[in-house]
């Protein structure tokens, strides 16, 4: 019979037999990630690389593992140390990014990758409070980073934890309401041998089994204790708050061609996709639509293909116009916007963000 949603149904549960099975569970079944030290050989004593963590932890935040893999093996493989990647080139690192969405991200890395190896002689500190200190590291972050680099008692929070612990508690409060229990109900559960492998074991559950939709209780190794099974109520929760619907925005980028060339200019720092390389635009941004104005007077093709683009907080209809003369004065026009001119052969390799990256795909279809 479920339980009514407003009751508060449970305060504890045996934080012991718990954590033990979780981490029995994750001694058999974690899951092989590239940034991970194996429960086999951390028990072994070897010890998770603190950079490989932090860059992994910095690039899952709001972004799937599977699209996290093959940016962190290709950022590991040109900069294998904190060291390499503090000395890198910005420009570089930006590019390198570019796809996998959220800029500021790939900003804040390079300004910690410089802190820690300026300030801190390349060791991260091992403290949830000093990696909070560090440019692009919250709450869970340092969380993350203390607990699964240092073995701190740290209590990890992200969505798979949220949902399993708001499962297991049978907590009924909607979010983001829910998060100071969630959390508490999280630290009351760590124990205190191998918290690092435990924040895994939990992400883990909820990535495989305590899923979202259909969780697999009938394999799940905290069943036995889970509130919210024996309620019936597991697939309603976490309650979450009804979305709000995305705002429309429009804008339109501009692309402006000769010699086999087209103008890219570098995004301001602050903003949509801050200091990235881009395509000329009208100046939209999340609060307002852009002005569709071109950044030189001229014939101009209005190409009907809208590139549509999903953010966090807005839709975009990004409408495309292609330059079609007079002849320009190239280097006039480069100190006009900024600018430079990138061979059209090798956009590929500009490291544009993704919208502009499809823009510049319809771009060369329709030049
Ligand atoms: Fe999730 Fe089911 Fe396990 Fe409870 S029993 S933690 S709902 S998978």
């Amino acid at each position: 019979m479920p339980v009514e949603c407003s009751e508060k149904i449970v305060d504890e549960l045996p934080a012991a037999p718990i954590a033990a099975a979780l981490l029995a569970h994750y001694d058999a079944h974690a899951r092989i990630l590239p940034w991970r030290t194996g429960p086999a050989d951390h028990r072994a004593g070897e010890r998770p690389d603190p950079y490989r963590v932090w860059l992994s932890e910095i690039m899952l935040q709001q972004t799937t593992v599977a699209a996290v893999i093959g940016y962190f093996e290709a950022f590991t493989a040109r900069w294998p140390t904190i060291e390499a990647l503090a000395a890198a080139p910005p420009a570089d690192v930006l590019a390198a990014w570019a796809g996998l969405g959220y800029y500021a991200r790939a900003r804040n890395l390079i300004a910690c990758a410089r802190a820690v190896v300026a300030e801190h002689g390349g060791q991260f500190p091992d403290t949830e409070a000093g990696l909070r200190q560090l440019a692009g590291i919250g709450d869970y972050t340092a969380a993350a980073v203390a607990a699964i680099a240092f073995d701190r008692p740290s209590a990890v929070v992200d969505a798979n934890v949220e949902r399993v612990t708001a499962r297991l508690f049978a907590i009924t409060t909607p979010l983001p309401a829910a998060k100071a229990e969630i959390r508490t109900q999280v630290a009351a559960l760590l124990p205190l041998a191998r918290p690092g492998d435990f924040a895994q074991a939990m992400m883990d559950l909820g990535a495989t089994i305590c899923t979202p939709r259909n969780p697999s209780c009938l394999i799940c190794p905290v069943a036995a204790h889970c509130v919210a099974r024996i309620a019936g109520i597991a697939e309603s929760l976490p309650v979450k708050p009804p979305r709000k619907p995305r705002p429309a925005r429009t804008g339109t980028a501009f692309w402006i061609e000769q010699d086999g060339a087209v103008l890219l200019v570098e995004r301001p720092d602050k903003g949509m996709l801050g200091g990235m390389r881009a395509l000329p635009d009208d100046g939209w941004s999340a609060s307002r639509n852009g002005s569709d104005a071109p950044p030189i007077s001229g014939q101009w093709q209005r190409v009907d293909d809208v590139v549509p683009h999903v953010f966090t907080h807005f839709c975009l209809s990004l409408s495309l116009a292609l330059y079609r003369g007079p002849q320009i004065d190239k280097v006039a026009l480069e100190n006009l916007t900024g600018g430079s001119w990138w061979p059209v052969e090798q956009i590929a390799q500009a490291g544009l963000p993704t919208l502009f990256a499809k823009a510049a795909r319809a771009a060369i279809q329709h030049r």
